[in-house]
């Protein structure tokens, strides 16, 4: 089955807007439950920013900060497809990235900052969007400075390097009134809207187990891997980088909550890359409903992948959150793998940015706002806790 988009429902609208609504409404703490939410599968699909199931008009001016790697291959590019989003401002320490990337999204020069003058952005009327695409530690900076500029956020994966740190960031989001929104691209990408629409509508069976791996080979002399061997800026290893998909993954696919975590590193001897971050990361989350679900993450291998195990069926995600290629599977009773959905995953891109901006222009809820951010560092943490300790902990 290929197909690119998602129909909408009006009462998933409302559904969706009263979850979203009880979910403002409660503490944090209650958050981490409630971000579980019984949110319809086409409700999660009418909310991607899809043109072509959204009735939102207007455009939003974005500024992006972080020319790296990412910034530049996959989000500047995706400016192309979007309906509600362009690209209006640029922000670099590197003066001649501005320069080059100025021209070549036609950014004028008095919207191309340095991070030092984030400030100034509050008399850019051309902006409404700061877009933070820079190494984690500097995330809760650059968002803060951001939203005290009158800015949105959205601010990359992990949303920063302690749970203090995010919860500055929600403070500050909540001081300026403005939205700050954390990117988990899965959420906008058809393969994965596919497969939780598999697991919602009972489709598989009922579900009680998961399983989810994240590896990508760390490389010594990429620039883009360089900060991410320092523990101080990249916060952690190749959990906080791909295992955070595996956590987040699941959480999202099997609607619930984490308990209590445990989990386990190990890095080969001797191997300059891991003087100070771990390369693999085992770990298992208890979850609210009982369920225990497993999941791995790891600097060597490549591998991305998602299996959700339902009575009538298992659905594998394989890749599951790459940027390009992803496909969904199912395999029966019988355990023959079949190949079931290859939706356009490039669409994830797009849609993640136009859902921000309409939710700016028509004040709707963010699908993964700060305080999903925050639960998952939260349980970032507490998995690191488990591996020194050796003990099961509680969230
Ligand atoms: P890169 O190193 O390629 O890019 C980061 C950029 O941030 C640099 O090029 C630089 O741009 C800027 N920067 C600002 N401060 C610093 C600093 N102290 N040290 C180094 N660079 C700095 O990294 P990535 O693009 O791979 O990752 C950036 C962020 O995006 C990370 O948070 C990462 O987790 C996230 N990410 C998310 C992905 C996803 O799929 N959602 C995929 C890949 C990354 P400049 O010269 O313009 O200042």
């Amino acid at each position: 089955m290929k197909d690119s988009g998602s129909s909408v429902k009006q009462k998933d609208l409302i559904s969706r807007r009263g979850f979203l609504d009880r979910m403002a409404a409660v503490g944090i703490g209650a958050t981490f439950a409630s971000l579980a939410g019984q949110l319809p599968a086409s409700a999660e699909a009418a909310a991607t920013g899809d043109p072509e199931v959204s009735s939102v008009r207007g455009q939003v001016g974005w500024a992006i900060a972080g020319l790296g790697d990412y910034g530049t291959t996959k989000i500047l590019p995706a400016f192309a497809s979007c309906k509600n989003s362009k690209v209006t401002g640029l922000i670099s320490g590197t003066p001649d990235k501005l320069q080059k990337f100025g021209k070549k999204y036609s950014v004028a020069a008095d919207s191309r900052y340095s991070y030092d003058a984030i400030p100034s952005l509050k008399d850019n009327d051309k902006i409404s969007v700061v877009y933070v695409i820079t190494p984690n530690s500097t995330h809760v900076d650059f968002t803060v400075k951001a939203l005290e500029a009158g800015k949105h956020v959205l601010c990359e994966k992990p949303m920063a390097n302690s749970k203090a740190e995010c919860q500055r960031m929600i403070d500050a989001a909540k001081a300026a009134n403005r939205k700050l929104m954390v990117a988990y691209r899965v959420h906008f990408e058809p393969n994965n809207l596919k497969a939780k629409e598999l697991v919602t509508s009972g489709e598989i069976g009922k579900v009680s187990y998961g399983v989810s791996d994240h590896h990508r080979p760390l490389v010594m002399n990429l620039p883009r891997d360089a900060w991410r061997m320092s523990k101080a800026t990249a916060g952690g290893g190749s959990l906080v980088d791909i295992g955070i998909y595996s956590i987040n993954g699941l959480l999202w696919l099997l609607d619930d909550s984490p308990v209590e975590v445990f989990g386990s590193t190990y890095s080969p001897a001797n191997d300059p890359r891991f003087k100070e971050v771990e390369c693999n990361f085992t770990g298992q989350m208890r979850l609210a409903s009982g369920r225990v679900v497993n999941f791995s993450s790891g600097y060597d291998a490549t591998k991305k992948r998602v299996d959700i195990f339902g009575t009538k069926s298992v659905i594998t995600i394989d890749p599951g959150t790459a940027y390009e290629g992803n496909k969904v599977y199912t395999s029966d009773n019988a355990g023959k793998l079949k190949p079931f959905y290859e939706g356009k995953s490039e669409l994830q891109f797009s849609r993640q940015l136009d859902h921000f901006s309409q939710a700016i222009l028509a004040n709707t809820p963010i699908r993964t706002p700060g305080e999903m951010g925050l639960r998952d560092v939260a349980i970032i943490e507490a998995l690191y806790e488990s591996a020194k300790t050796n003990q099961w902990i509680k969230l």
